[in-house]
């Protein structure tokens, strides 16, 4: 999920819980196939596997592995993969999650050894403060500290201010200028180094979270629909450059090639259930309350209906939010490529975007999959998506 340029809007968004799934009605759940053992190793390999916008090749290769078990793959020369389900063969459905991640950018290198960044995507720069960081040099990853003046050396007033980007540098243990351009050039780029944690409750935490998860629903959703296709031709993407994507990114580029009827995007969303959130300008969607359905201006009702009934008819809780005007997602470029695309959003409830700890709840993961696939079952060429 991006961040608002200055200029354009926080996002504003009203929205309320509808839960249908009545507590003790389990019997409907049976048709919820949990994450095996194999399909949860995956998730912690793409989420492991470091590649920011404009260099997502390690993950796309992953998840591209992964998806050749059970679909045709394919790629394109802006670094989208495409994974496709034949089905009966129409209408083509576009599933997207994008595989890019926030990063950084090595600037430049100093007389004495020390590297300067910039951001790829929408950094709080407080978050990098002390962090270590892993870059994809050409021999290999180079690991880096994120120095900055200790507290001990502030002056007073300094020390309530927020760190600026151009107050921080990165020391990757080099003696010398020659030393670090040995190793790292400019124009490479990094990632916080950090590993995906087990945490309690099924939940993990991890790094890259916005939006490999994204990327592996819309995989795990076509891994479930190539058990049991239905009549539509199913086309996962893992697209790139979401988190810069101003011009489209990557899904303008997929969605002109795949020529869809239909798309359902998958993105994170904020978690409302920390300290500090304003349920009256977020809404409410607390960790394992189920996929995030948007409502609103850009979104198909088509799709949206499809999902919602869906959900109903499986007993799958979710919740609504709306979006009054783009959604920050891969959806804002999908829904108007070629000819016009019936675009939907399913989003994943995720405390903490764009830091290395992001937690989502596998359940919401799990729910997710369940009802994309099943909602890819039911369109059929009858559908019409001009019934607005
Ligand atoms: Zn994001």
């Amino acid at each position: 999920m991006r961040v608002a340029t200055p200029g354009r809007r926080a996002l504003v968004v009203v929205s309320y819980t509808l839960s249908p799934a009545a507590a003790g009605c389990t019997s409907a759940f049976t048709l919820l196939a949990m994450l095996s053992a194999s399909s949860l190793a995956f998730l912690k390999r793409l989420l492991d596997t470091p590649g920011p916008s404009g260099f997502e090749s390690a993950p796309a290769r992953v998840w591209r592995e992964e998806a050749a078990h059970f679909a045709n793959v394919r790629g394109d020369v802006h670094g989208n993969s495409m994974a496709v389900v034949a089905g009966a063969g129409e209408p083509t459905i576009m599933l997207a999650g994008h595989i890019d991640e926030i990063g950084v950018i090595v600037q430049h290198i100093d007389d004495e050894g020390y590297v300067y960044i910039a951001p790829i995507g929408g950094w709080d720069v407080q978050v990098l403060v002390g962090q270590r960081l892993r870059f994809l040099g050409a021999q290999g990853d180079v690991f880096g500290v994120v120095g900055k003046k200790p507290i001990h050396l502030l002056r007073p007033d300094d020390r309530e201010k927020a760190s600026k980007l151009t107050d921080l540098w990165v020391d990757i243990g080099a003696a010398n200028a020659a030393e670090a351009g040995a190793r790292l050039s400019v124009g490479d780029p990094g990632v916080i180094d950090s590993h995906t944690l087990d945490f309690p409750n099924n939940r993990i935490v991890s790094r890259s979270i916005d939006d490999r998860i994204g990327a592996f629903v819309v995989l795990e959703a076509l891994r479930r629909y190539a058990a049991q296709p239905g009549a539509a031709r199913v086309v996962a993407t893992a697209t790139t450059q979401e988190e810069i994507a101003w011009h489209g990114g990557g899904a303008a580029v997929s969605a002109t090639a795949i020529g869809a009827r239909m798309a359902i995007v998958v993105d994170v969303t904020f978690a409302t259930d920390h300290p500090g959130i304003e349920k009256k300008e977020l809404g409410h969607h607390p960790i394992g309350s189920g996929p995030v359905l948007t409502r609103g201006s850009i979104i198909s009702p088509v799709a949206l209906r499809l999902l919602r009934s869906t959900a109903d008819a499986l007993s799958i809780p979710y919740t609504l939010h709306a979006a009054g005007r783009d959604t920050g997602t891969d959806a804002d470029a999908i829904h108007i490529a070629r000819e016009g695309i019936a675009t939907a959003l399913v989003s994943i409830p995720n405390r903490y975007m764009h830091s290395p700890n992001e937690l989502v709840s596998l359940d919401d993961v799990d729910r997710a999959a369940t009802l994309i696939a099943e909602t890819c079952r039911r369109v059929g060429t009858e559908i019409d998506f001009t019934d607005r």
